[in-house]
């Protein structure tokens, strides 16, 4: 499942794990709310893991 990564204006950067598809999406940046349009990374290297109903993204840092 892809991640959407965004760098907003305001300075705030994140990756976004989303179940859907897309060459990009819009997201609301966490910070200031603003709609901005985040792009799908793909990266080998991240794995995801589930916990309390939270997604995370998790860096792998052999290799
Ligand atoms: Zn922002």
């Amino acid at each position: 499942m892809p991640i959407y990564r965004y760098a907003c204006t305001c300075g705030y950067k994140h990756d976004q794990f989303l179940k859907q598809d897309k060459q990009e999406v819009l997201l609301k940046c966490l910070r200031c709310g603003k709609n901005i349009m985040s792009r799908q990374v793909r990266d080998a290297s991240v794995t995801f893991a589930e916990k309390d109903m939270v997604t995370g993204v998790m860096r792998n840092e052999k290799g």
